[in-house]
């Protein structure tokens, strides 16, 4: 094994971020690749779990998560009518690990662009990738070349790097579209909120700074985006509270953009010297607020996997090894809580309001052990 390792880092969103800092951190040489021609300031709102908020904290964001975002102190599952079903305490929920926090995406990159100790080298992606030896040849779009020990695979859920690790993996539809939007009018939501309905769902959450994030789903045999582009939300949503509606009528709502809600199943994660990290590897429905966490954990384990001695492919495999078991139960977790969720209403609204909270700590509480 070399003493000094070259890895290469394949995505510049939250995991390879991520996986960079660590890297560096512990005396790698770490090269970052992404392939959009600047750094990504879009998209909406980040709900941080304590366990995500953890591994940011450990991370170096300790400060900026203090200091920007809005604490969410509690869940609120309520009827589309707006009848409280629980409420859930997240400073119980995940006692022992940290406060959850409401932030905006572009709020996270750019913090995360902040503590990253190695440039990105922007609207570059790989070309070709030859393994041989003990490394990766490599040949970017731009004409460059490089070797590497390791390529990290941080692309995201429509990985390329994926299919030459595992060519059978596939992302699956998890029978909803789901939009998602920012709005200036945070008032009276607290905390983070969520209306159910008949196969449509819209939650809200504070993400500091006056602003909300809102996020509506709704059950759709297709993928295909079912109003077409043009994010007529309302019809799938009368009947909700007027809170909702009025939610919906405003600008930013109109302009929120569709995309199916996904996961990824991979048979492995790792080929030789080349692996995956974040949604390549274990994207999964956005139901739990697990995506960040699962990404940076992944990073964590990573760095402490490469840091012992040994053949690296063998190292890889111990990171799956450790990383598989909780990612399996986060994706199982997320399709329990859509189970519940698709019961006809009266009755997923009993067992809410009698055994939400059970429910919710027996999904976390594994996550809230260290990785
Ligand atoms: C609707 C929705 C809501 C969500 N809400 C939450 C939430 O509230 N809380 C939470 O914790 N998680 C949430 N998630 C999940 C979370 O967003 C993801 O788990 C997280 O962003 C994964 O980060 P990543 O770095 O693996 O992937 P990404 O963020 O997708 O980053 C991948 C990066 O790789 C780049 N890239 C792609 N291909 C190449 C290539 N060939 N070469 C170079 N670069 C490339 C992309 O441009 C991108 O920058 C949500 C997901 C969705 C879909």
């Amino acid at each position: 094994m070399p003493t000094h390792l070259e890895v290469l880092v394949v995505g510049a969103g939250i995991a390879g971020l991520a996986a960079a800092t660590e890297l560096h951190h512990r005396g790698m040489s770490v090269d970052v690749i992404e392939r959009s021609s600047h750094p990504r300031a879009t998209g909406a709102g980040l709900f941080l779990t304590g366990n995500s908020v953890r591994a940011l904290n450990a991370l170096g964001l300790r400060d900026h998560l203090a200091t920007s975002g809005a604490p969410l102190p509690s869940q609120r599952l309520q009827s589309h009518r707006g009848r409280v079903l629980a409420d859930i305490s997240t400073a119980d929920l995940w006692r022992g690990t940290a406060d959850c926090v409401g932030t905006t995406r572009a709020a996270l990159h750019a913090a995360l662009h902040d503590i990253v100790p190695v440039p990105v080298r922007h609207g570059v992606t790989l070309q070709s990738l030859k393994e041989s030896g003990d490394g990766v040849d490599v040949e970017f779009i731009d004409g460059k070349t490089g070797r590497y020990n390791v390529v990290v695979g941080a692309d995201g859920i429509r990985s390329s790097l994926r299919e030459y690790v595992d060519p059978a993996a596939a992302t699956r539809y998890l029978g909803q579209v789901c939009w998602r939007f920012l709005t200036d009018d945070a008032s009276g939501i607290d905390r983070w909120t969520v209306w159910l309905g008949r196969g449509t769902a819209f939650a809200a959450y504070p993400v500091g700074r006056g602003q909300a994030c809102c996020y509506a789903d709704v059950s759709a045999a297709s993928p295909q985006d079912p109003t077409d582009g043009t994010a007529q939300l309302s019809p799938f949503f009368s009947g909700f509270d007027p809170r909702v509606q009025d939610l919906l009528a405003t600008p930013a709502a109109r302009a929120a953009y569709a995309s199916p809600v996904e996961e990824v199943s991979c048979g492995t994660w790792t080929s030789g010297h080349v692996m995956l990290v974040g949604d390549a590897a274990h994207a999964s429905s956005p139901n739990m607020g697990q995506g960040v966490a699962m990404a940076v954990e992944d990073a964590q384990v990573l760095a402490d996997t490469l840091t012992a001695e040994g053949h690296i492919p063998d190292l890889l495999q111990q990171y799956v090894q450790r990383r598989l078991p909780r990612t399996r139960w986060v994706q199982r977790q997320t399709r329990q809580r859509d189970r519940t969720r698709s019961l006809p209403p009266a009755v997923r609204n009993f067992v809410l309001r009698h055994g939400a909270q059970r429910l919710y700590e027996r999904a976390t509480a594994p996550l809230r052990e260290l990785p």
